[in-house]
């Protein structure tokens, strides 16, 4: 038995946890590794202070001499806290972080050294990056990109690196990342939902997006994990039978938390307060070794930055605990997946949350009309939408039956729904003075009311209205947000400009008073965006086929869901908004089919190598005994033991008939890999990918899965599902 995975189940079964203990209260500790108001105060001048204040609150470029004294203000800190190297922390496309780190230390020519850190270093860096996936961008302009401090987010120390984010762009200007377009789009939300407030309340100077979004994961012994090469290399297992206990008695999501799994929460919930990552919940999910993490809201790029800053995070206090986390939408077969629900919202500087109800009639328009346009954005661009969570492992979700549907709908529960019907009632033109007195008393002003009972929510929907923010659920557990944030916020945006046109045009050539036209518009917007509004159950079959009858997109393929990134429909908005040229645009949605292909490419090498140099072989070892087996009992009965070795005869012909099936289709899919990598549309070889590879999976999947559960358990070299997900 020496297989890595008796080598494996050894290890785990002998760990010691690392203990971990909670430290009573934390808030101390909160934010002590960030650059943040109380650091700046400490370590610049008021000036530098007061620069990078203007520059977080109204976008005011920092100059390039005050830039300096904000530098060695931030060397000064980051120094005092023993730290050797700085680095630009970036998102590129690739859906994790990057880092280049350099020393502070530095020596001049007369054999003198010092710590060295400047406005240049601060603000303009060149990584050498060419290896980061671009899409023609740069081969098409420049060599090179380079990487600019974002000052929306502040700089924190992890370990002993002081990390500046950054954004990522070529030297004409090109979005080479993740964060770019996502602070275009909440400038451009800022903007447009800036002036529709006006309409209500006149001090309202800014807007800003909110994000809380819900990280949901899986933690395996990390022995068990590297044990398993599928797990290794693509994040999931690509095959194993489902053990006999799955989730059916829903005894981990009301368990209480493992001790080792508490050790590392908390010591990653102590990481996280450090660099100002405000974690409020942790608890089990359905699955077994599901777990889930959640924060406060904050704003949407910092909530973008933490995010992925805290995936990087939990994979290195994962080390420490010999567990390795996986954030695959589709780690295992038969038991849930994970997701990562974007909760979003809207928040003025006055410090009203637009999309709560509150408790004048007045306010309440005001949040009808921002509950309204968002609903009427997602009704107009749910394809965009849909392409923007599309990703190869997100189609284990979407569309797979399992949490979320592959169709984008709106809840908006039953109260809700009751107050849309009554406004789509509304006269036409100038309302009357009894109308209007109607609809604030009895319709307008009772929300608050109806809303407190509103618990009915609805858990299959992927964009829900949860009282006070939409969930927007369809998110991948891997993903950036910043891809559902940065569509999100610019298809509202741009809902929020045309409805503020469409108004302003009522007042000025209908001369309507400013709630006539506001009731006039939300009105036509409510009979536009039907389509969207679904409150049954989003698994069930009869909504795909209502779905379809209304017209919505269904795309349960990444490929065909990524088309609608590169529609007419999208590349307008993105110009108009500013978020994205075509060139970007078109840039994201080829490197997204390349990194389908390539994903799908992966699985469906280790598939096969797993199959025939696991499977394969343990299933001929064991056919062996049995062969054995059956020449015994041919000698000691005779002619007798055709009856005696009946099952074991069976069972020979079984395996080889399991080994015929697997070494046909691995051949098989390998050809039908040649095929598509001999085409050069990258569009046409992710559906080649996807339509001629990957369903070789399932097939060669189910014939390995078989084998598994014939083979003796003693020599079966890949271990097992229930070893992977019940060890503690
Ligand atoms: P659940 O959906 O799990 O029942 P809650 O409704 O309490 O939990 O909140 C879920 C998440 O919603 C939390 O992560 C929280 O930070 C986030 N959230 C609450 N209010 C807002 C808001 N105004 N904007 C964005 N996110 C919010
Ligand atoms: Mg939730």
């Amino acid at each position: 038995m020496s297989t890595l995975r008796f080598r494996a189940l050894n290890d785990a079964a002998n760990r010691k946890p690392v203990k971990f203990e909670e430290s009573g209260r934390k808030s101390h500790l909160f934010g002590s590794n960030v650059f943040n108001d109380q650091a700046m105060r400490q370590f610049l001048t008021p000036e530098a202070h007061q620069a990078v204040k203007d520059a977080v609150q109204n976008g005011v470029k920092i100059d390039r001499k005050i830039a300096e004294y904000i530098a060695m203000g931030m060397k000064e800190w980051a120094l005092s806290k023993n730290v050797t190297h700085y680095t630009h922390w970036f998102q590129p496309l690739t859906g994790t972080t990057a880092e280049k780190h350099d020393a502070f230390f530095e020596t001049d020519f007369e054999g003198g050294s010092f710590e060295k850190f400047g406005g240049g270093q601060l603000v303009q860096q060149e990584p050498d990056a060419s290896s980061f996936p671009n899409g023609g961008i740069r081969n098409t302009f420049e060599a090179r990109g380079y990487t600019a401090w974002d000052p929306t987010s502040p700089a924190f120390i992890f370990g002993t690196t002081l990390c500046i984010p950054t954004v990522f762009i070529s030297y004409t200007g090109e979005a080479l990342d993740y964060k770019t377009p996502l602070l275009r789009a909440l400038h451009a939300m800022d903007q447009a939902a800036t002036d529709v407030c006006k309409y209500f309340d006149k001090n309202v100077k800014k807007v800003t997006a909110t994000l809380g979004w819900e990280q949901e994961y899986f933690l395996v012994d990390i022995a068990l994990a590297n044990s398993r090469p599928d797990i290794l290399m693509t994040g999931r297992t690509l095959l194993g039978h489902t053990s006999a206990k799955g989730q059916q008695l829903d005894d981990h999501y009301f368990g209480s938390i493992p001790t080792r799994v508490l050790s590392y929460m908390r010591e990653l919930e102590e990481e996280c307060m450090l660099l100002g990552i405000p974690v409020k919940t942790r608890h089990n999910e359905v699955a077994p070794n599901q777990f889930e993490l959640a924060p406060i809201f904050e704003e949407t790029n910092l909530a973008v930055d933490h995010n992925s800053l805290l995936m990087d995070v939990m994979q290195k206090v994962g080390e420490r605990h010999d567990f390795k986390v996986l954030f695959h939408e589709k780690p295992f077969k038969g038991v849930n997946g994970s997701g990562k629900h974007n909760n979003w919202s809207l928040a003025t500087d006055t410090g009203i949350n637009l999309l709560s109800p509150s408790k004048t009639p007045m306010s309440n328009l005001q949040f009808l009309t921002f509950f309204i346009n968002t609903i009427k954005a997602v009704n107009d661009y749910e394809a965009l939408l849909r392409g923007a969570i599309a990703t190869a492992s997100n189609d284990h979700r979407l569309g797979a039956n399992e949490a979320p549907p592959a169709i984008i709908s709106v809840f908006i529960g039953a109260q809700l729904t009751k107050v849309l019907a009554e406004l789509e009632g509304v006269s036409t033109g100038k309302l009357s003075p009894e109308e209007k007195t109607d609809l604030k008393l009895n319709v307008v002003g009772k929300i608050p009311d109806v809303l407190l009972d509103n618990t009915d929510r609805n858990r299959t929907s992927p964009f829900a209205f949860t009282g006070n923010k939409f969930e927007f659920r369809a998110v991948g557990s891997s993903a950036n947000c910043a891809n559902a944030m940065t569509t999100l916020n610019t298809i509202v945006a741009k809902q929020l400009k045309d409805f503020k046109k469409a108004v302003d045009v009522l007042i000025e050539t209908k001369d309507m008073k400013k709630d006539d036209a506001i009731f006039n518009v939300l009105r036509e917007y409510i009979k536009q965006s039907k389509n969207i509004l679904f409150e049954g159950d989003g698994y069930s079959e009869a909504w795909e086929k209502e779905a379809a009858k209304r017209g919505l997109s269904n795309f349960k393929t990444t490929p065909s869901a990524l088309k609608a990134r590169v529609s007419q429909q999208a590349l307008d908005l993105f110009k108009e908004m500013n978020v994205m040229n075509h060139v970007e645009v078109e840039a994201r949605y080829e490197i997204e089919l390349e990194e389908y292909t390539k994903k799908i490419q992966i699985e469906g090498r280790v598939l096969g190598d797993i199959a025939k140099n696991h499977v394969v072989p343990t299933a001929i070892r064991y056919q062996n005994i049995l062969i054995e087996n059956v020449k015994g009992l041919k000698e000691i009965f005779g002619k007798d033991f055709e009856k005696i070795g009946k099952e074991q005869i069976v069972m020979i012909r079984e395996i080889s008939e399991h080994i015929e099936g697997i070494n046909t289709k691995v051949d098989e899919m390998t050809e039908a890999r040649k095929d598509a990598n001999s085409l050069t549309d990258a569009h046409v070889m992710a559906e080649a990918y996807c339509d001629k590879v990957k369903p070789y999976f399932d097939v060669i999947r189910s014939h390995c899965d078989k084998l598994e559960l014939l083979v003796d358990d003693e020599i079966w070299t890949l271990t097992k599902y229930r070893e992977l997900l019940f060890t503690k």
